[in-house]
C-alpha cells in the first residue's frame, strides 16, 4: 500500500490503471477507520481492481463550535487496518493540498440539503455544502469507477447521489449498509467520545428505530404512532433529540405515513458526541 500526499502524485500512480482496464474504486473517509469503513473498504476490494481509500477530516463540513479540532485521529492505525484489507492507496492529503490558498470553489446541492442535518437549527446547509465540494474534488482526483459510501449517513447518500446525476460525473455511486455494534450502537468514529454509560445512552437510538420497526412490522403505518413508538425508547434512555423524523427515502419529503420506502432518521447529542441513524421503514400503503 501507498501513502501518497498530494493530488499529483495520485494521479500518477493512478494513470497507468484506466488504459490497462484497471477499475478504480474509492472510499472516502474521515478516518478513525472502524468496521464501518472497513465493509466499504471490503466491498470496494471484491469489486475494484485497484482501492483508493481517502482520510481528509474535511474543515469544510464542520461549522462553528463543532468537533473540527477534537475529531479522532490515528493515520498509523488507519494505515494498518487499510494495509490488512488490501486497499492500494491511502490518500491523506494536509489541508492546505486540498484548500491551496485563495480556493474560492463551493459546490451546492439545492435539493435534499435543507432538511434532517441541512436544516438552519441543526448543521445547516452549509454542511452538506462542504461534503459536496470535498467529494467532488475527491472523485476529481482519483477518477474512480466506483465510488463507496454508507447508509449511515443516508442523508448523506442521498445528496452524493443527486450531485453526481446533476454533474453528471462519470462514477457509480455504491451505498453499503450501517454497520453497528451486536447489541445495535450504529459504528461512528465519534462513538470515541462516549463514556461507559453515555454508550449506554446511545444505545437508545439503535433501540428507537427498532421500536419504530415494530410498530410497521404489526401493521401501524401512521407517522403519529410510529414516531412516538421510537420516542419513548429516547425517553427511557434520557435522550431528548435533534430531530426524529419520518421522510420519503427517495426525496426526503415529509411523510405522514410508512409507504415502503420511508426514512425515519433521528439525531441526538450524547455527552460530546453528536450522533445520527436512521432504519427505511417498509410496509404497504
Ligand atoms: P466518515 O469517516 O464518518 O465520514 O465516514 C466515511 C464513510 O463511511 C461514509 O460514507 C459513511 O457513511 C460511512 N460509514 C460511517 N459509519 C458507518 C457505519 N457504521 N456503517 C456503514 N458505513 C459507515
Amino acid at each position: 500500500m501507498r501513502t501518497i500526499r498530494t493530488v499529483h502524485e495520485l494521479r500518477e500512480v493512478l494513470a497507468p490503471a484506466r488504459p490497462a482496464g484497471r477499475s478504480i474504486g474509492l472510499v472516502p473517509t474521515m478516518g478513525f477507520l472502524h468496521d464501518g469503513h472497513i465493509a466499504l473498504l471490503r466491498r470496494a476490494r471484491e469489486q475494484c481492481d485497484v482501492v483508493v481509500v481517502s482520510l481528509f477530516v474535511n474543515p469544510a463540513q464542520f461549522g462553528p463550535g463543532e468537533d473540527l479540532e477534537a475529531y479522532p485521529r490515528d493515520e498509523a492505525r488507519d494505515a494498518a487496518l487499510a494495509e490488512a484489507e488490501g486497499v492500494d492507496v491511502l490518500f491523506a492529503p494536509p489541508a492546505e493540498e486540498v484548500y491551496p490558498p485563495g480556493f474560492g470553489t463551493s459546490v451546492t446541492v439545492a435539493a435534499l440539503t435543507e432538511v434532517l442535518d441541512g436544516a438552519p437549527e441543526q448543521r445547516g446547509s452549509e454542511h452538506f455544502a462542504g461534503v459536496t465540494t470535498v467529494v467532488t474534488k475527491l472523485l476529481s482526483m482519483a477518477g474512480p469507477d466506483v465510488a463507496y459510501f454508507g447508509q449511515k449517513d443516508a442523508q448523506q447518500a442521498l445528496v452524493i447521489r443527486k450531485l453526481v446525476r446533476d454533474l453528471d460525473i462519470p462514477v457509480r455511486i455504491e451505498v453499503c449498509p450501517t454497520v453497528r455494534d451486536p447489541d445495535g450502537l450504529a459504528l461512528s468514529s465519534r462513538n470515541a467520545y462516549l463514556s461507559p454509560a453515555e454508550r449506554d445512552r446511545a444505545l437508545g437510538l439503535s433501540r428507537a428505530l427498532r421500536a419504530a420497526e415494530a410498530e410497521v412490522a404489526a401493521g401501524r403505518l401512521d407517522a403519529a404512532g410510529v414516531l412516538s413508538a421510537a420516542r419513548a425508547q429516547l425517553d427511557a434512555h434520557g435522550i431528548d433529540p435533534e430531530y426524529l423524523e419520518l421522510r420519503s427515502a427517495a426525496d426526503l419529503s415529509p411523510a405522514d405515513r410508512v409507504n415502503g420506502s420511508t426514512l425515519l432518521a433521528v439525531a441526538a447529542r450524547v455527552g460530546r458526541a453528536r450522533l445520527i441513524d436512521n432504519t427505511i421503514l417498509g410496509g404497504t400503503t
